[in-house]
């Protein structure tokens, strides 16, 4: 009789796709029954966001930080139909991959999930090419709804900002009335920095890690004509943030629409 592991998956042995495969340590790290684990926790975000339009073609990406393992989608791989070995691992003390699909490219998106990890203590980063995201960025690039923020956007007095933490991986403490301590106020102005695409997704990372540093409430970096990163201290934050502020840059491009301000 095979070795069980704790999950009681065979050691030896494990069926993918009804083809034995050699089973070992690295394969170990994304083979899990438990649906919240980072590998199928992936694989399941990943096809709730194809629907949103979050991914289309293979773009965006999500990245889930365990303990000392970063869990991180391939690249060019189409996200709704992600398999939990699919997944890229990384140490995150050495950088080193502790498991790399032989077959599938790592994330250009890896760099950026790190500076999230790293400068915001956060633990899940979704990035998306939602097309609200692109919108907005080139509206306030036309300057029509204020040609003194093309490089931010600002929005205030809509209830959905409250969804919003301060810093993005903030506290969670609940306050007197019920207000979350850590979040943004109705009356509070939400302002999430614009960074301009670069030809390779790789190298956004000093101007991403430059927008961290200049606006330290930010949870989120919009990318010019690209889309968005998001980020929280655990995925529900994570997923909560990239909802609400999906919602409020479709809402922003309605109310462009209608001639109304953000602001
Ligand atoms: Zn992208």
């Amino acid at each position: 009789m095979a070795h069980t592991t704790a999950s009681g998956a065979p050691r030896d042995m494990v069926l993918i796709d009804q083809q034995p495969t050699t089973f070992n340590e690295a394969d170990a790290l994304v083979h899990s029954s438990d649906p919240l684990h980072p590998a199928n926790h992936i694989c399941s975000l990943c096809r709730q966001f194809y629907t949103h339009g979050w991914v289309t073609g293979t773009g965006g990406g999500v990245s889930i930080k365990h303990g000392n393992h970063i869990f991180i989608a391939p690249s060019g791989q189409q996200k709704e139909l992600m398999r939990p070995e699919d997944m890229f691992v990384m140490d995150f003390a050495t950088r080193q991959y502790l498991r790399r699909p032989a077959v599938l490219k790592p994330s250009a998106c890896t760099p950026l999930f790190l500076a999230a990890f790293t400068q915001r203590g956060a633990a899940c980063c979704i990035h998306t090419h939602s097309q609200w995201a692109v919108l907005v960025t080139l509206i306030c690039e036309s300057g029509l709804q204020n040609p003194s923020e093309r490089n931010v956007f600002s929005m205030k007095e809509i209830e959905q900002i409250k969804g919003i933490s301060r810093g993005g991986a903030g506290s969670s403490e609940i306050a007197e009335g019920g207000r979350k301590v850590g979040n943004l106020g109705y009356f509070d102005t939400m302002q999430i920095p614009i960074i301009e695409n670069t030809a390779h997704e790789e190298d956004l990372r000093d101007t991403l890690e430059k927008a961290m540093v200049e606006w330290p409430e930010a949870c989120a970096v919009l990318v010019r004509r690209h889309g968005v990163y998001v980020w929280g201290k655990d995925v529900a934050q994570a997923k909560t943030q990239c909802e609400s502020l999906d919602y409020l840059f479709q809402l922003a491009v309605e109310m462009h629409k209608l001639g109304l301000k953000w602001v």
